[in-house]
């Protein structure tokens, strides 16, 4: 499976409404058709925010998405962000494209072998954040990850993103700030836990980003929220 996202503006506001997504995916396929010239969309299959899996071109049929000379060797799964507005996969992305690789692996002879659509072709896809999360190895998304079996009894599950963007300027404030704060002070990170997301606590959010790899933009995303409980010390 190749992992992939828009390369474009994803509305934010897609979290909160299915039916932007929807929209959204019906807008990618007359691109690609209209556009591209192409008989469907690219992608064998697209996952939303939502955990739902939008069937593509499916099962057993040539994606239109990995490059040349690459499609015929990979499924390709569209995860719904893009390099700008929505640029962090949620977890029901995340969920959503694990569905996807578990349904092609049962029922569409896909292997074991989830990678990222910059590996082999030059591209910026599927983004950093996408992109870090396969290289971790594509986990599911806290702990349990509702997969049943109960997580992996190491790591500590993240508690549920709070559902907005922690960010400065102008200061966020508000009990998930605090929430965030006491986490990384656990961590051992300098910092006040005030409520108020401000320029120092997003300093620390920049050097933990860039710690873990991921995007660094300040910006605490569902990614950023979920690394502060699950990754692993430094
Ligand atoms: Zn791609
Ligand atoms: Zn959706």
């Amino acid at each position: 499976m190749k992992v992939h996202y828009t390369g474009g503006v994803v509305n934010p506001g897609i979290v909160a409404d299915h039916a932007g997504c929807v929209s959204l995916v019906q807008s990618i396929q007359r691109g690609h058709q209209d556009g591209n010239g192409w008989l469907d969309i690219g992608y064998s299959f697209v996952a939303c925010p939502h955990r739902k899996v939008f069937e593509g071109r499916g099962l057993h049929h040539l994606p239109a998405a990995n490059g040349p000379g690459l499609n015929s060797g990979h499924y390709a799964v569209l995860g719904l962000v893009g390099n700008a507005g929505l640029v962090e996969p949620t977890d029901g992305v995340l969920h959503a494209i694990l569905d996807a690789v578990e349904y092609v692996r049962q029922h569409g002879d896909a292997g074991l072998e989830i990678k990222g659509h910059r590996d082999g072709y030059a591209t910026d896809c599927p983004g950093e954040p996408l992109y870090a999360w396969v290289r971790r190895g594509a986990p599911r998304p806290g702990g349990d990850g509702g997969d049943g079996d109960g997580g992996d009894g190491e790591q500590p599950a993240a508690p549920p993103f709070p559902g907005r963007l922690l960010r400065y300027p102008p200061v966020t404030r508000g009990e998930d700030v605090r929430t965030w704060q006491q986490q990384m002070k656990a961590r051992g990170w300098d910092l006040d836990v005030d409520g108020a997301y401000g320029a120092s606590s997003r300093d620390v959010c920049l050097r933990f980003q860039r710690e873990q790899g991921v995007e660094a933009d300040g910006v605490v995303g569902p990614v950023t929220w979920r690394l502060a409980w699950e990754a692993p010390g430094s």
